[in-house]
């Protein structure tokens, strides 16, 4: 069983006239809203969102439930901006953590956000940010066209990409939360952390400040560094946490795939691991693919890296290949010469019988000649005529 300890805290600031921010939070759902639009009609969506999440979460606590829960508050907040003129061009942002129930009844943290409202993660007196703002400078910063110092002062920082009760569809971030025991998750609205550095947060958020004293001080520094909007925290201190919770990360689209349901706790990890067996068999392919070619053309290369003179009907004839041949690579015939294998001196008509080696075609050509120049001397008859080498190039097949 995952469990968590809560406190929250939302405030008009010194500078609005109302306080469009919504929250709600109880010991499973945490929910932060900033509604934006012309008189009360931020009031209006970001109340409405709540209540919608709030209302799904309690029929299904599976991601798919709240992830419904948010497109339902979406189609909501938009039929009703475009019923009544008053609330036309209404919005609102909504930063959801719930402990979601997977089907074999594990819970664990699972964050739901649309907008600039923010998640951060306190562990170990350091502050992480755990969502990305759907604003135009925060997605400039991601795409490379802003650096995050820019993004800080950029015009169009405060203009939301996505929003609750905006379009049809709506584009949920959706990321499972790694908790420990001990962590403290602060949900906020940009009106603190547009108040607010990391240093201060972590400063008066952190243990062993008690959670109500923590979000009372949290809301007090915005307003004392501003109050420029509407200021709301809710800050969770998770007691304990359901040992198969396990962190992913990924954007749903309005029909969420089912298969976020069945195989949430593992699904991160047996993606990582499957990339990572196939790219330790796409090594071992290589590597085997490699020593594979390598010993073939090594084999190949010394089958035929030799050469050897071999009587071939009735004259010298000349081979290419290891004489007994190497596995399938048989010796192949590449030259005939016209000098008869018989008029030679014994002795090297015995050795032309165990075949005689040369290091190459010429040398074997040129040894041809000498043998047949030697018998001659031998027979002390003057010199034929017909000393040249006749090359008959084959095409002897090379399998046996
Ligand atoms: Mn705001």
């Amino acid at each position: 069983m995952t469990r968590w300890r809560y406190a929250a805290a939302t405030d008009t600031g010194l500078v609005r006239g109302t306080n469009q921010d919504a929250i709600f939070v109880d010991s499973s759902l945490a929910i932060v809203a900033d509604g934006m639009g012309g008189h009360a009609a931020g009031e209006v969506a970001s109340a409405m969102t709540v209540d919608r999440v709030y209302e799904g979460f309690l029929e299904d606590q599976s991601i798919e439930g709240l992830h419904r829960a948010i497109e339902v508050a979406n189609s909501d907040v938009l039929q009703e901006a475009r019923d009544d003129p008053n609330h036309f061009g209404m919005g609102t942002t909504v930063m959801v953590v719930g402990l979601t129930r997977d089907s074999s009844g594990v819970t664990s943290p699972t964050m739901f956000h649309v907008g600039d409202s923010r998640l951060y993660q306190l562990r170990d007196g350091a502050l992480r940010q755990l969502s990305e703002d759907h604003s135009v400078a925060e997605e400039w910063v991601r795409m490379g066209r802003l650096t995050p110092d820019e993004a800080l002062t950029h015009p169009r920082r405060h203009q939301l990409t996505r929003g609750v009760g905006v379009e049809e569809t709506i584009d949920i971030d959706v990321m499972s939360i790694n908790a420990q025991p001990g962590d403290r998750l602060l949900l906020c609205s940009d009106g603190l952390s547009n108040e607010l550095s990391a240093d201060t947060i972590v400063e008066l958020a952190s243990p062993p400040v008690p959670l109500d004293d923590a979000v009372y001080q949290l809301v007090e520094a915005a307003k004392q560094s501003g109050g420029r909007d509407n200021i709301s925290a809710i800050l969770l201190e998770l007691d304990e946490v359901d040992l198969a919770a396990r962190p992913i990360k990924r954007t749903l689209g309005t029909t969420p795939p089912p298969v976020a349901v069945s195989s949430r706790p593992t699904s991160h990890r047996a993606i990582r691991r499957n990339r990572w067996l196939t790219w330790r068999l796409g090594v071992a392919a290589g590597a085997t693919i490699f020593v594979v070619v390598a010993f073939f053309f090594i084999l190949h290369w010394y089958a035929y890296s030799t050469f050897y003179l071999a009587p071939e009907n009735g004259v010298i004839g000349v081979y290419q290949g290891q004489p007994s041949g190497v596995l399938w690579y048989k010796p192949e015939l590449v030259a005939s010469t016209n000098f008869s294998s018989h008029q030679l001196r014994p002795a090297d008509e015995a050795s032309l019988q165990d075949t005689i080696s040369e290091p190459s075609l010429n040398a074997a050509l040129s040894y041809a000649s000498y043998l047949h120049a030697a018998w001659q001397a031998s027979q002390s008859v003057a010199p034929t005529t017909t000393t040249t080498t006749t090359l008959v190039t084959t095409t002897t097949t090379k399998k046996g």
